[in-house]
């Protein structure tokens, strides 16, 4: 089977995206782009992924449920659940590890849950994009437990990665995949040794507004992805 996907979405929940990144326009632009399968990562929180969920469902999507958790070290990692209960599991965890800063939605935007019909039913009060406690061991290591795969997010880019915080990705983090900008920068990644062989390379959107939505080339997940084993197939 092969699937088209975008797995890295943002959505109103997110500080820094767009409000009109509402769960059924997130499913339906994407619908509309070709996509097979699709995943919301909002910065430190899964409150939407039960509404996105829905929208995918009506839209008859499949939906991967993750949080792009911003860990101790300022690295960005997905983490991709096989349910919504796990996901929200993951994002309580994380967000009781925040530090306690109020958003300022002047300065930072707002936070908001939005149901699937595109009504807000909920604000969140602390900062979604600062760090956690948790380091990016103990990230991947929860993540695991509650079932997901974690995923190092953008690592070729400048900022908030495995590559600009650590410069390198330690053996022992043991990743089986990471997401890059520009996949085809993965080989010279790897025989400098910044990166492992044999790694499962995603390539996703990112997506902060519905403009980023449009797009129709997106690429297929690989038939023994892991991702493939979180979608049950
Ligand atoms: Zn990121
Ligand atoms: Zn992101």
């Amino acid at each position: 089977m092969k699937l088209k996907y975008d797995l890295h979405i943002h959505s109103a929940l997110s500080p820094c995206a767009d409000n009109d990144m509402t769960p059924s326009s997130i499913a339906g632009f994407r619908l509309l782009s070709g996509a097979d399968v699709i995943s919301l990562c909002d910065h430190n929180s899964a409150l939407n992924t039960p509404f996105v969920k829905k929208a995918c469902d009506e839209y008859k999507i499949r939906f991967i449920p993750g949080i792009e958790v911003n860990t101790a070290e300022e690295i960005h990692v997905l983490c991709y659940f096989s349910d919504v209960d796990a996901a929200l599991e993951m994002g309580e965890i994380i967000y009781r590890s925040l530090p306690n800063i109020k958003i300022d939605s002047e300065i930072w935007g707002e936070q908001l849950v939005v149901n699937e019909s595109d009504e807000v039913v909920g604000r969140v009060e602390k900062l979604l994009t600062v760090a956690s406690s948790l380091d990016i061991y103990a990230v991947k290591s929860e993540c695991e437990r509650l079932g997901g795969i974690a995923v190092p997010a953008h690592v070729d880019r400048d900022s908030y990665s495995v590559l600009s915080v650590l410069g390198f990705m330690p053996d022992d983090l043991g990743f089986h995949a990471v997401e890059m900008v520009n996949p085809e920068k993965y080989r010279s990644f790897a025989d400098k040794k910044m990166l492992p062989e044999n790694v499962e390379v995603l390539n996703s959107s990112d997506a902060h507004n519905l403009a980023a939505l449009i797009n129709e080339d997106l690429p297929y997940l690989d038939d023994d992805s892991a991702l493939m084993r979180l979608l049950g197939l």
